[in-house]
C-alpha cells in the first residue's frame, strides 16, 4: 500500500512538474521568438533607412556590389533584387549562381505595397532568416528591391540555452520536491498503515484507544472518530457481555428446564436442568431435532401446537419408570423478527419444564393424610357413639355392665385425646412453631430418667432393661424434654414390640462432633420394605396390632422432626423376627460455647 501511494504521490507531482515545464518552454520560445523578430525587424528597418540614405549605384556592378558589402557590415545579409526577381547582388551568395526570386513572398510583398516581411528558410543559405524587403524607386529606373536578412539561428541558440536551464532548474526542482514528497508520502502511508493495524487490532476485540497525534488533520480527525468508534464498541460489548453472562447465570442456577425450540423443531439452546429432566448430554444437545432426543410425545405435542400459533400452551408429564417424576410443562411461541402483529409467524418456541413431583407427593400426603386421620378418629368415635347409645337406651340402668361400658367410653375418649394430643404436635414442628429450650444435656441424665420410667413396664412384660452409657460423653445441645419424648417414644416402641422374655439396651456414644443413642430391642423386627416409611405419619407394619396396644402412629414421625429440628439424624436397621436398632444422632454441645443454638 506504501509502495501504492508513493508511486500516486510521485506520478501526480511528476505530471504537474512537466506539464508546468511545458507551459513554460512554449510560453517562453513565444515570448522570445516575438521580442527577437520586433528586435530584428527594427534592426533590419534602421539598416534600411540607412541603405535609403545612400541608395546604391544600379548601374554599375561593382559598385552595386561594394555597396551592399558596406552595408552587410551592420549584420544583416544584402540582397538586391530587380522588379523581375533577377538578383542583382548578394552580401552572401554570388548573385549569378541564385535563382529567381520574384516568387519570394517578401519581394512580391515589397513590390507591391513598399515593404514585405516573412520568416522562412532560405533556400539560397539553408537556413532560417527574418527577411525585410523594401522597394527602391531611383529616379527614371526600373524598382529594385533591397532585402535585409538576419539569421534566426540566434534565436534558437538562446531557446536552447533557456531550455538546459529550465531542464537543469527542473532537474534539481525534481529531486527536492521528490525527496520532500517521498517524505511526505512515507510519513502519510506511516499514518495510514497505524489506522488500519488499529483497526485490524479493534476487529480481534482489542479497544485500547490509538494516541492522538498532535496534527490536527483529516487523519488525526479519523483517528478521533475510530478511537470514539471503538469505545462505544467495547461498551456496547461490555453491556452484552454482562447481560448474556446475566441470563446464562440465571438460566443454569434455575431448577426448571428451560428450552428453545426453532421452527424446525430443533433445541436451538437448553439449559443443564432441561439437559438433565431429559437425559441429554449437557451442552451437546444444541442443533438436534428434538424428536431424535426425546421420545415424549406430550412434549412434542405441545412444541407442535405452540409452532403452529397457539399461544401459551400447558401440559404436564411423567418421565422416567424406576423413580417417576411429574413436570409441569408451559411453552410459548417466539415471535418471528419483522413479523407484524396479527400475522401467525412464529420463530420458534420456549419450552419451560417445572418439577411438580414434590407438589404431587405433597397433595398424596395430604389427602392420605385427611383419610388417615378421618379413620384414627372414627373408631374411638363409632364406640363412644355405640356405647353411649346403648347407655342412654337402657344399659344405665345394668349394674353389671354399666362400669364396663363407661370404662370402654372412657378409653377410646383417652385414646382420642392422645390422638389430638400428637397432631396438635405434628402441626407445630411442621408450622415451625416448636419452641426448643435449648441447653447443654447431660445424654447419661437423658438415658436413666427414661429408663427409670420404662424400669416398670419392662418389668411387667417380663424384659430386660439394660443401659450402656461411657464415662466421659461430650454433652449434647437441644431441648431435654424434647430429647426425652424421642428416647421414650423409641423405647416405649422396643418395650411394645418385643414379646416376652426380650431385651431391650440404650446405648450412647461419641462419634465425630456428635453423639449417636441407640435403643435395640430383640423384638419382631420391621421388614426392609417397611423400615424407610415407618417414620411417616400413621405408618404402621401392623396397623391393627399397633391400634390394640393405643399406638396411633405418630411416634416416630414426630421423633423424626424432633430430632431433625436438633440437627440430627434418626435411622432404623433391623432384621424380622430378631430385633430392631433404632439409632438417633444430636449433634454434641460446642466446647466453645455456652449455648449450642439459639
Ligand atoms: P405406633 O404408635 O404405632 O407405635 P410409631 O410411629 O411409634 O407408631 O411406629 C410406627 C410403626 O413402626 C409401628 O406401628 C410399628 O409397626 C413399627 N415399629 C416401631 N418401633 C418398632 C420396634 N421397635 N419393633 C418393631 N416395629 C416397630
Amino acid at each position: 500500500m506504501r509502495l501504492k501511494l508513493f508511486w500516486q504521490f510521485g506520478l501526480a507531482f511528476l505530471g504537474l512538474l512537466l506539464a508546468v515545464l511545458l507551459a513554460v518552454d512554449i510560453f517562453a520560445a513565444r515570448t522570445l521568438r516575438r521580442d527577437y523578430l520586433r528586435d530584428a525587424f527594427d534592426q533590419l528597418a534602421a539598416l534600411g533607412k540607412v541603405a535609403q540614405a545612400r541608395p546604391p549605384q544600379l548601374d554599375d556592378p561593382t559598385a552595386l556590389r561594394s555597396w551592399v558589402a558596406w552595408l552587410a557590415q551592420g549584420g544583416a545579409r544584402i540582397t538586391v533584387i530587380s522588379a523581375d526577381g533577377r538578383v542583382l547582388a548578394d552580401s552572401a551568395h554570388d548573385p549569378e549562381a541564385m535563382e529567381n526570386h520574384a516568387g519570394r513572398p517578401e519581394i512580391r510583398q515589397a513590390l507591391a505595397s513598399g515593404e514585405g516581411r516573412s520568416v522562412r528558410h532560405s533556400d539560397t543559405l539553408d537556413r532560417d532568416l527574418v527577411y525585410l524587403a523594401l522597394r527602391q524607386q531611383p529616379a527614371g529606373g526600373q524598382a529594385v528591391v533591397l532585402r535585409l536578412a538576419l539569421p534566426l539561428k540566434r534565436i534558437d541558440e538562446a531557446l536552447a540555452e533557456i531550455r538546459w536551464r529550465l531542464a537543469g532548474a527542473s532537474l534539481v526542482i525534481l529531486l527536492v520536491a521528490g525527496t520532500i514528497a517521498l517524505g511526505v508520502s512515507r510519513a502519510f502511508s506511516a499514518r495510514v498503515r497505524r489506522l488500519e493495524a488499529f483497526s485490524r487490532r479493534v476487529a480481534d476485540g482489542d479497544f485500547r484507544p490509538l494516541p492522538l497525534e498532535r496534527r490536527g488533520d483529516e487523519l488525526t480527525a479519523l483517528t478521533r472518530s475510530l478511537n470514539e468508534t471503538a469505545a462505544r464498541l467495547d461498551q456496547t460489548i461490555r453491556t452484552l457481555t454482562d447481560e448474556r453472562n446475566r441470563s446464562a447465570a440465571i438460566l443454569r442456577s434455575m431448577v426448571e428446564g428451560v428450552a428453545v425450540i426453532s421452527a424446525e423443531e430443533r433445541i436451538l439452546f437448553c439449559n443443564e436442568a432441561f439437559a438433565r429432566i431429559l437425559g441429554l448430554q449437557a451442552g451437546k444437545s444444541e442443533g438436534r431435532r428434538l424428536v431424535e432426543v426425546t421420545r415424549q410425545a406430550e412434549l412434542l405435542g405441545v412444541v407442535k401446537q405452540v409452532l403452529a400459533g397457539r399461544e401459551g400452551v400447558r401440559s404436564w408429564l411423567v418421565m422416567g419408570t424406576v423413580r417417576p417424576r411429574s413436570f409441569a410443562v408451559t411453552a410459548a411461541p417466539i415471535a418471528a423478527a419483522g413479523a407484524n402483529a396479527g400475522t401467525e409467524a412464529t420463530a420458534g418456541a420456549v419450552l419451560v419444564l417445572h418439577d411438580i413431583s414434590e407438589l404431587r407427593r405433597l397433595e398424596r400426603v395430604r389427602r392420605d393424610f385427611v383419610a388417615n386421620v378421618s379413620h384414627e378418629f372414627k373408631t374411638p368415635l363409632t364406640a363412644i357413639q355405640g356405647f353411649a347409645e346403648t347407655l342412654l337406651a337402657g344399659a344405665l340402668e345394668d349394674q353389671e355392665n354399666r362400669p364396663r361400658f363407661l370404662e370402654i367410653i372412657s378409653e377410646h375418649a383417652r385414646r382420642l385425646g392422645r390422638l389430638t394430643d400428637d397432631l396438635l404436635k405434628l402441626a407445630q414442628i411442621e408450622a415451625e412453631q416448636m419452641e426448643l429450650d435449648f441447653r447443654a444435656v447431660s445424654v447419661a441424665e437423658l438415658i436413666e430418667g427414661c429408663v427409670e420410667t420404662t424400669r416398670l413396664r419392662a418389668e411387667q412384660k417380663q424384659l430386660t432393661l439394660a443401659a450402656e452409657c461411657p464415662d466421659g460423653l461430650p454433652a449434647v445441645g437441644g431441648d431435654r424434654a424434647r430429647l426425652a419424648e424421642v428416647l421414650q417414644n423409641l423405647l416405649d416402641n422396643a418395650v411394645q414390640y418385643t414379646p416376652a422374655g426380650g431385651r431391650v439396651t440404650l446405648r450412647a456414644r461419641a462419634a465425630e462432633r456428635e453423639v449417636i443413642i441407640t435403643v435395640s430391642d430383640t423384638g419382631i423386627g420391621i421388614p426392609q420394605a417397611d423400615q424407610e416409611r415407618i417414620f411417616e405419619r400413621f405408618y404402621r407394619v401392623d396397623a391393627a396390632r399397633s391400634r390394640e396396644v393405643g399406638g396411633t402412629g405418630l411416634g416416630l414421625s414426630i421423633a423424626k422432626h424432633i430430632v431433625e429440628a436438633h440437627g440430627g439424624r434418626i435411622w432404623v436397621e433391623s432384621t424380622v423376627g430378631q430385633g430392631s436398632d433404632f439409632h438417633f444422632s444430636i449433634p454434641a454441645m460446642s466446647p466453645s460455647s455456652e449455648v449450642f443454638r439459639a
